[in-house]
């Protein structure tokens, strides 16, 4: 039900019935194995693989260290280059930092918002040693045309697929794309386990070296072979993601709705740029099985309004969109002193990032909140 006064956040945690969790976590009391590979963490693993549709999968205590440690188990030489897009979540960008190694900034695509494929080739130097792109908001990269220019140059090919869970190209898991890919099961992602995540490969030898250092490089009792860390995912957990998993399928249904109305709402408002119509078209020739986790839209010239203004007002209805993604990685304090220039390299990014907001949309959002968010849009 809607209720005017109740505030309306940009996302809401998907949760189990508290028996069926319950019902979940009771062997965990008979076992007293809390963590460190666990029943339910095997268990999830196995499920997942076949959810995502991945040969290889292994868990992880968050989406952020899957990638921190994914990128790691590639032994790149410190100051080696990435090919990276700043028009996504800060975690991709620190990640590759963190590893000692140097972002290089390609600019997006105008319509999908992903990095854009025919701009990597000429950000390619004798220093690269990988490209890492980003499904954002569940859009789909050009996976053909990047596999191919790794393929010719040589690169390591990562995907940061925190926000397509569960989607598929061309009928085939979005996770078996590149040398690996990796997902968040944040409480704030379509399929959540409080915290959590996972790296999808095919080389079983890149899914050991991910095992290794999620445990602190430890191979056997007595033989510690990595500088590893702890990205152990605990039971309790995995529990969460068992349960959140069985109620997936309704939860993407009424996801689907959610969108849908807002589709048909905002479709024919001038200067208003949505998403494509991933459920009725192919984009850029591929078939793509949508997950609904976001709903950005872009505010034009023409539309009448900027986004602040956009912003501020749906705040006043107490209504919370995000300005997802803003700022680009490029213009964070955290790099003021690296001289990055965002309005030179990446001016699409630039442009994007002022113009965009995210709508409110999780499963039990009420399509009488979607209608009264949308007449505020309409208001201007
Ligand atoms: C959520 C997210 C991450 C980080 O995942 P956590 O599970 O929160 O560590 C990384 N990249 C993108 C694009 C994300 O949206």
């Amino acid at each position: 039900m809607s209720d005017k006064n109740k505030r309306i956040l940009v996302t809401r945690s998907s949760m189990p019935p508290l028996e069926e969790y319950v019902e979940e976590i009771r062997t965990l009391w008979d076992s007293h194995w809390l963590t460190n590979m666990g029943e339910k963490h095997n268990l999830l693993t196995q499920e997942l693989k076949k959810y995502l549709d991945v040969p290889g999968l292994e868990l992880l205590v968050n989406g952020h260290s899957a990638l921190e440690f994914t990128i790691q188990s590639f032994d790149f030489a410190p100051g080696s280059e990435v090919i990276t897009t700043p028009f996504t979540f800060a975690s991709t960008v620190h990640a590759i930092v963190r590893n000692n190694l140097t972002p290089v900034f390609c600019d997006i695509d105008p319509d999908t918002y992903c990095l854009d494929a025919d701009k990597v080739e000429a950000l390619i130097t004798e220093k690269t040693v990988a490209i890492l792109p980003v499904h954002v908001y569940g859009h789909i990269c050009d996976v053909y045309k990047l596999e191919r220019i790794a393929k010719d140059h040589g690169l390591k090919l990562i995907y940061d697929a925190a926000h397509t869970f569960g989607e598929k190209v061309d009928g085939r898991g979005i996770g078996s794309f590149g040398d690996a890919s990796i997902f968040s099961f944040h409480a704030t992602k379509v399929f959540n386990s409080i915290e959590g995540g996972c790296v999808c490969f095919s080389d079983e030898a890149l899914g050991r070296e991910v095992y290794y250092l999620k445990d602190f490089g430890i191979v056997d009792e007595e033989n510690v072979a990595r500088v590893g860390a702890n990205g152990k995912m605990n039971e309790f957990a995995a529990a969460m993601g068992l349960c959140n998993l069985r109620h997936l399928p309704e939860e993407m249904e009424k996801r689907r709705r959610v969108m849908g109305r807002y589709r048909e709402a905002l479709k024919d408002v001038k200067g208003i740029k949505l998403s494509p119509d991933y459920e009725n078209e192919k984009v850029k020739g591929m078939e793509v099985a949508f997950n609904y986790a976001y709903f950005p839209v872009v505010f034009g010239e023409d539309f009448g309004a900027d986004r602040d203004s956009v912003f501020k007002r749906l705040s006043e209805h107490n209504i919370s969109a995000r300005k997802y993604f803003y700022p680009l990685i490029n213009e964070m304090e955290c790099y003021a002193d690296r001289g990055w220039d965002a309005g030179k390299d990446t001016p699409v990014a630039v442009d994007t990032a002022h113009r965009v907001l995210t709508l409110p949309i999780f499963a039990d959002l009420a399509i009488e909140d979607v209608d009264r968010i949308c007449e505020i849009v309409r208001s201007f």
